[in-house]
């Protein structure tokens, strides 16, 4: 068949949910995904038996009745995962080269204060300050709450929040003020740009409650991919698409092996930048592409996949954030300083609770690092890059073994990866982690909308309103939404609970 109802290009996370959503809706949809696994950022991979995650190391909001919850329940995907709750009492501990305590948090807003308050007992009421001014930016997002859903986006004045400046006033103490943006690789925190809701829509939910994916991502996507062809829709593996094309409005699509696939619309979950160069110069898109390609991208990743010896390194039911300095916004490090900061976990799966059998340790890598290698594919960059990553495997290896005591003795072998691997695998700019940056001082310009100015064009995915599971699966919603209407989706997901 070469007509659909729907396209959709790109089968990541955003994308596959787009297709379990509209093939329920009864659209005939069509994933059209380049790689041989569809996935994208959640898919993960086995190495000497042992399962790594690229990109989903755990998720938030999935306890009963709360917003992952429900949103996976409407995907009708939540009683088929296997998960794992994290450490009520630390599922993340922040820490410092200055310092041996292990700052933890803990899940459940008043845990959360109370264990705090352990390491800092004079700042008690600026942690309870703190949850209530997250809460109060959390609300402003209806489809974060599903409340008061009559409301589509956020109140823009909670938008021009700067997380670095509600941060660093919110207390005198700079390292409490340090260790509140411990997790903020989670989203590539940075001084200048990142704003509080971004801040707080992830850590307020992950305190609420954090859980682990068990037996990776791929076991997710399989689930969501079951649902897609239950519901009557396609996943083509292997076809990249090479042109949107039409007649002033997207019609069809061009794959590399020449085939033309049609549709009456197109989402595209691949990067708005890289849509737009998709588009047919015969459709007019001059000034929106102008105003996309002007938008910045976060930094990407470094990442060591390490497999262990059996029975020698515990499963750790938290991930480990380290800084060198006293400095939790470390996106702008020095390259002579460079490893300052890791986060370290180990994936949860179904042999052990007790041993892990692989870690997994991410720091950030400035594109200009693996720039002289941009024009070279996975596998096929030489000798150099090779030696390149094993001399940065090494050191950031030394700076974990200071923590880690012992750690190398227990490894059986790693692999590595950079940011060329990320832009490669996904496509995604620069091998940038969570797309385009969203800014404090110009939030309107760097909220990406899912109707395009392209005529039966859609975005979805992590560049709409922000990143990660519960970020790409709200951006899905709010890309049917366009299709089958606001008001009758966000019913059909209240009338499940
Ligand atoms: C290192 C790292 C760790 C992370 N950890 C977490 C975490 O613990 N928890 C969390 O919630 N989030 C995490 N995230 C973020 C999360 O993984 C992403 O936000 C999310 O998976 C992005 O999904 P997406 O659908 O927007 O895009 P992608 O996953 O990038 O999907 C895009 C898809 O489009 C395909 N594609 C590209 N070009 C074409 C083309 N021309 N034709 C056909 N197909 C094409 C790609 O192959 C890919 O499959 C992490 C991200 C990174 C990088």
């Amino acid at each position: 068949m070469n007509k659909f109802d729907i396209i959709i290009i790109g089968g990541g996370l955003g994308g596959l949910l787009c297709a379990n959503v509209l093939s329920k809706e009864g659209f005939n949809v069509c994933v059209i995904e380049k790689n041989k696994k569809q996935g994208g950022s959640i898919q993960s991979f086995a190495k000497n038996k042992t399962i790594f995650n690229t990109g989903l190391n755990y998720t938030e909001g999935l306890g009963e009745g709360e917003i992952l919850h429900k949103y996976f329940k409407f995907f009708n995907i939540i009683d088929k995962l296997k998960i794992k709750r994290m450490d009520i009492d630390a599922f993340e501990r922040i820490s410092f080269d200055d310092d041996d305590a292990e700052y933890p948090f803990a899940q459940g807003y008043d845990n959360f204060v109370d264990k705090l308050s352990t390491h800092f007992p004079d700042e008690r009421n600026n942690l309870l300050r703190y949850i209530a001014d997250m809460k109060n930016v959390c609300s402003s997002f209806p489809l974060y709450t599903l409340e008061n859903t009559d409301e589509i986006s956020g109140k823009t004045d909670i938008l021009n929040i700067s997380a670095y400046n509600y941060l660093t006033k919110l207390s005198d103490n700079n390292k409490l003020n340090n260790i509140l943006a411990g997790m903020s690789s989670l989203y590539a925190g940075d001084k200048n740009n990142t704003p509080m809701y971004i801040h707080s829509l992830i850590n307020y939910t992950f305190i609420k409650s954090a859980w682990r994916i068990i037996d990776g991502g791929s076991y997710m996507v399989s689930i969501i991919s079951k649902e897609i062809k239950n519901n009557g829709g396609t996943i083509l593996l292997n076809k990249k698409v090479q042109t949107i094309g039409g007649k002033n409005k997207a019609e069809f699509v061009r794959l590399d092996s020449g085939e033309k696939i049609f549709a009456d619309k197109i989402i595209s979950n691949i990067h708005p930048k890289n849509t737009l160069n998709l588009v047919d110069d015969n459709i007019n898109k001059s000034a929106f592409k102008t105003r996309i390609d002007s938008l910045e991208n976060s930094i990407g990743m470094f990442s060591v996949y390490i497999v262990l010896k059996k029975n020698q390194f515990p499963y750790l039911n938290y991930n480990h954030h380290h800084f060198k300095y006293v400095n939790t916004w470390t996106t702008d490090y020095l390259i002579n300083e460079w490893p300052e900061h890791y986060m370290l976990y180990t994936p949860a799966n179904s042999n052990s609770d007790k041993w892990a059998n692989g870690i997994i340790i991410i720091t950030y890598m400035k594109y200009d690092e693996v720039k002289k290698w941009e024009k070279t594919y996975t596998e096929q960059r030489g000798e150099d890059y090779l030696e390149f990553k094993t001399k940065k495997a090494e050191k950031l290896l030394d700076f974990v073994e200071k923590k880690f005591p012992g750690l190398r003795s227990k490894i059986k072998c790693y692999y590595t990866s950079t940011p060329l691997t990320y832009r490669d695998y996904t496509g995604t700019p620069n091998g940038s982690a969570y797309g385009i940056i969203k800014k404090y001082n110009n939030p309107v310009s760097t909220i990406i909308k899912p109707k395009t100015r392209i005529e039966n064009l859609y975005f979805t995915g992590q560049n709409l309103n922000m990143h990660g599971i519960l970020g790409v699966s709200i951006g899905a919603v709010l890309t049917c939404a366009e299709i089958v209407g606001y008001n009758y989706l966000i019913k059909k997901i209240k009338d499940i609970f």
